[in-house]
């Protein structure tokens, strides 16, 4: 039976610099990933945020690099889907569809996902003025009108964040209370560039290359409002914020979670020896590329603390 060093479940920037510096440190390791690698960031057009990138920067083009590093330090990688794993022994065991894998260490990057909105549309216009993060995208909407879907904590705090750059960011929520704290709502109400738009549903975006209107429906009365971009304009933006989750079911019950992110200390371990978590998955106040890959870091490096110790 083969036992890696190492297995890094995901190849989003976090599993990528994982694999990176443990392939500097020679160790053996394995990638598991499910589908391209890349992770979120895939569909992200142009990063200005990440220290270095200029704006012929794209998500793709950054992740093409990450990936050539990783073959370059003899990682090596299997597209294959956990399915189930055993952490508590010394050797953990990480099933998947096509084969069982074993290693002394683990490092989980699964990532998180902005829940979809569900609206007719939403994948033409993902990365094309419809977006699930504030952070990296609000500067792409300077003096353009902005929509924000959702009625929660995230929802009404990335829309008074929004107001930074936008010309008037719109809230639409399905219901005529908002779930967001009393605290956040009142800062939301006061600020004269946000406006409110209640009961309402998105049913439809439309547009060519990019947002140019979106169908709403009043769930209360059944009317339905069109809204087109302000001629001057041409476009909009719509941010949807109807919740995120990490892609942590199979950790459920395992390792430490809050609302399923996965607790680790700031070395990236979890409750369990020899198991790391890094990037999206686990319970952190940012999540970017830049944190992302400071993880993977730490957590190789801890990784390779852990194995001289067990030696
Ligand atoms: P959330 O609290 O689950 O709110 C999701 C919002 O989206 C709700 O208003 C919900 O409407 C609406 N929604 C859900 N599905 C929808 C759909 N298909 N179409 C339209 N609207 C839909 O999610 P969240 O705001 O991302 O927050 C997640 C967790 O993180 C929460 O526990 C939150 O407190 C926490 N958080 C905290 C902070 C902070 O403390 N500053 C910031 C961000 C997040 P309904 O209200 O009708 O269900």
């Amino acid at each position: 039976m083969k036992i890696f060093d190492l297995i890094i479940i995901g190849a989003g920037p976090a599993g990528l610099s994982a694999g990176i510096y443990a392939g500097r440190a020679m160790l053996d390791t394995l990638i598991i990933e499910k589908d391209l690698e890349g992770g979120q960031i895939l569909q992200t057009s142009e990063i200005e945020n990440y220290p270095g990138s200029l704006d012929i920067e794209s998500g793709p083009t950054l992740i093409d690099r990450m990936v050539e590093q990783v073959k370059k330090f003899g990682v090596n990688k299997v597209t294959d889907t956990v399915v189930d794993v055993s952490l508590d022994g010394e050797i953990k065991v990480i099933k998947c569809e096509k084969e069982t894998y074993h290693a002394k260490t683990i490092i989980i990057a699964g990532g998180a996902a902005a829940v979809p909105i569900g609206v007719e549309g939403e994948d033409k216009f993902r990365g094309r003025g419809l977006s699930y993060c504030a952070t990296c995208d609000g500067p792409f909407f300077r003096n353009l009108n902005v929509y924000v879907v959702g009625g929660g904590d995230s929802a009404v705090q990335e829309a008074i964040y929004l107001t930074r750059f936008a010309k008037k960011v719109t809230i639409i929520h399905r219901r005529q209370e908002l779930r967001a704290a009393k605290s956040l709502q009142e800062k939301a109400f006061k600020n004269e560039k946000i406006d409110f738009i209640l009961d309402t549903v998105l049913k439809k975006i439309t547009g060519g290359d990019v947002i140019e209107g979106m169908i709403l429906e009043n769930i209360k009365n059944g009317n339905i409002t069109e809204i087109k971009a302000d001629p001057d304009d041409g476009t909009f933006g719509v941010f949807g914020f109807v919740g995120y989750k990490p892609k942590s079911d199979l950790y459920t019950g395992k390792l430490s979670t809050e609302n399923g992110y996965i607790i680790t200390d700031e070395d990236m371990r979890t409750n369990i020896p020899g198991v790391f978590a890094v990037g999206d998955i686990r319970k952190k106040s940012l999540r970017q590329v830049v944190t992302a890959v400071a993880d993977g870091a730490i957590a190789a490096v801890q990784t390779e603390k852990y194995l001289e110790e067990m030696a």
